[in-house]
């Protein structure tokens, strides 16, 4: 699943490609009953809606992306396990998972020969249209837990200590720090040599403030490189990220630990799989 460093990439493909440009048409090709766009919507309100808004804004907020629009509404879109958008040229034939296609008025400066397309196959991906106060009222976004690279040492050490949960569920959960996934937190925990199934509030405040260095230091890194590309990630412009050349133990099961050489091993924490060394990260 895309995490925070492939989400910034997405929303930094979509700022360069489509801020400013004005909707002119909307094709959902999602087939009967899928819930890519909210079924509360229907297709034809959802495309009615869309049309003539302009797009003010990209921002990330954790894994969500958030589309603001002129006239007061959002789109929000999560991309879940294999949500992308492309930005293609017209002429490309739509693929039977590009599930919408949107089409831009002709703008001076902009490629008006592409439209965007948000492509998913396994179809677990979301749009969703909010009015602006409604917005953050929303489950899955006003709940969201603390921007990583902007959280403070000290709020990261303050979460920690009111948390009951072992270190790697902890992470993972979008309510506690907004963004990580088990790449980066298997990474982070890694890095910083802390056993997943650690009980939080156990942890050193040393270990703890290396863990929130290791976090934003591995979530820069792989912004830098465009993402980690382990499945079928890439970016606006179909680029895979880079950052896959660099993980120490995530996907790397029965492989040497590159700080100590013993077999990295993959188990079952909390109800997710973790990676981690044996040796530098004992319990
Ligand atoms: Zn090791």
């Amino acid at each position: 699943m895309p995490e925070l460093p492939e989400v910034e990439t997405v929303a930094r493909g979509l700022r360069d490609t489509v801020l400013g440009r004005t909707i002119a048409r909307v094709r959902l090709k999602a087939p009967p009953g899928s819930t890519v766009v909210s079924p509360a919507f229907g297709q034809k309100r959802f495309e009615r809606i869309l049309r003539g808004r302009t797009i003010l804004d990209v921002r990330r907020r954790g894994k969500n992306i958030l589309l603001a629009l002129s006239g007061d509404a959002t789109l929000w879109v999560h991309l879940k396990m294999t949500g992308h958008f492309y930005y293609l040229r017209k002429t490309e034939p739509v693929d039977r998972h590009d599930l919408v296609v949107i089409d831009f008025k002709a703008a001076l400066g902009c490629d008006n020969g592409k439209n965007l397309r948000f492509n998913d196959y396994r179809r677990f991906g979301r749009l969703r249209l909010y009015r602006d106060d409604e917005l953050w009222q929303q489950r899955g976004l006003g709940d969201l837990g603390p921007e990583p690279l902007e959280m403070s040492s000290r709020e990261f050490l303050s979460i920690c200590r009111r948390s009951s949960r072992m270190i790697k569920p902890a992470l993972l959960d979008q309510t506690f720090v907004a963004g990580l996934g088990n790449i980066y937190a298997d990474e982070s925990l890694h890095a910083a040599r802390i056993h997943p199934r650690r009980a939080t509030a156990s942890i050193s405040s040393r270990k703890l403030l290396e863990l929130h260095h290791h976090i934003q230091r591995l979530l820069k890194s792989a912004i830098n490189k465009m993402g980690t590309s382990v499945d079928s990630y890439a970016g606006v412009n179909g680029q895979p990220g880079r950052f896959q050349k660099y993980l120490r133990v995530y996907g790397r099961e029965g492989l040497p630990c590159k700080f100590c050489g013993r077999a990295v091993v993959r188990e079952k924490v909390g109800s997710r799989s973790a990676h981690f060394c044996p040796r530098c990260q004992r319990p």
